[in-house]
């Protein structure tokens, strides 16, 4: 078990993590959104941050 979110996404494989500026580029993005409520999306229920590291996903509602 990892011991944190940041954790497992540090472990994540590079070929599928998101290179870091469109990390911290769509986090930027979920902290103004209304639908952000303490690091979980109310939109798909996820935890944002382990949304974001993944290069393929998007958000629920196209913000990125
Ligand atoms: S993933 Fe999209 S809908 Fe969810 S909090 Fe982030 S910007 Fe908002």
């Amino acid at each position: 078990m990892f011991r944190s979110l940041r954790e497992y996404i540090a472990n994540l494989d590079e070929d599928i993590r998101a290179p870091e500026p469109l990390y911290e580029e769509r986090l930027a993005v979920c902290k103004g959104c209304e639908l952000l409520l303490e690091g979980m999306c109310r939109s798909c229920g996820c935890y944002v941050e382990l949304r974001a590291a993944v290069a393929k996903n998007i958000c629920p509602r196209k913000k990125w």
